[in-house]
């Protein structure tokens, strides 16, 4: 499932290849993938995308026609994609939208989502400031260390579903939970508000750390995702904890890497993430 790691390397791909382009045609396979804004589908043709963002796991286009912004966000759910090509996906029945392009440096985009979960979002904007201020709490990128501190102090229950949590933290899914929990040597369970100062600071660098390397290495490619130009992510290389329980902990502390079923699946080392 995509999460902020693979959403910002299909931002940075969306930047490079069709920042600036002009939409000439929108195709739309199946109305029902567009959840707000179906009516206002003519404004759109002719519009220039002049930005391209990450907000949570969400990227968010700006159209211009004139001096007038109206946003396409697309959200990629389980599965969904965005991709340039009909190389880079595995079927043409899940394509469920194609923008051809004027301008750019490729011809189209498409959203291609198997499972539909991911929606569209055809938003002005008042739109997107409500759409975003229900979905997503602090970014783990521009949130400083003090937010942050405040955030996990005020929680009163696991630290996983914390980082779970899209309206407290955006971004996060289950991978980069587990991850950033074993790197920062954090208990799945333990409590947010027991937790001192000296080991949030620890889990906030583990955090930006893990989601660097994350979006460094392309995402990590667990089923389906890919890059917009077809590209898998090398990350699921480098996880440590993820889908490995009964596997020796990577730092070499002779302990099994177990598995917990709560919030999701969670994978952790015994020893290396002792309860506090
Ligand atoms: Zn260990």
């Amino acid at each position: 499932m995509p999460e902020l790691p693979e959403v910002e390397v299909v931002v940075h791909q969306l930047r490079l290849h069709i920042l600036g382009a002009t939409v000439r045609k929108i195709w739309i396979g199946r109305e029902d993938i567009i959840r707000q804004g179906l009516s206002t589908l003519g404004w759109y043709q002719g519009v220039t995308l002049t930005d391209i963002q990450r907000c949570g796991k969400c990227i968010v286009m700006t159209c211009l026609r004139g001096t007038q912004p109206r946003y396409l966000v697309a959200e990629l759910g389980m599965t969904g994609l965005l991709v340039f090509h009909k190389q880079a996906i595995p079927d043409e029945k899940h394509t469920h939208m194609v923008l051809s392009l004027d301008g750019g440096r490729v011809p189209e985009l498409r959203y291609w989502n198997a499972r539909r979960f991911g929606r569209l979002y055809f938003l002005d904007q008042p739109g997107l400031d409500t759409f975003l201020r229900r979905r997503f709490g602090l970014d783990p990128f521009s949130a400083s260390e003090n937010q942050f501190v405040s955030l996990v102090k005020s929680c009163r229950g696991r630290m996983k579903a914390l980082l779970l949590n899209q309206q407290k933290i955006a971004g996060i899914g289950n991978i980069y939970a587990n991850e950033i929990l074993y790197r920062a040597r954090i208990h799945p369970h333990a409590q947010g508000a027991r937790l001192s100062k000296a080991r949030i600071h620890q889990l906030y660098g583990a955090m930006r750390e893990v989601l660097k390397e994350a979006i460094r290495y392309g995402g990590s490619t667990i089923r389906d995702f890919r890059a917009p130009d077809g590209t898998p992510g090398r990350f699921q290389e480098r996880h440590q904890v993820y889908q490995k329980a009964g596997l020796p902990c990577p730092r070499g502390c002779k302990t099994l890497l177990r598995r917990l079923v709560t919030e999701r699946s969670s994978f952790y080392c015994p020893t290396c993430q002792g309860r506090s």
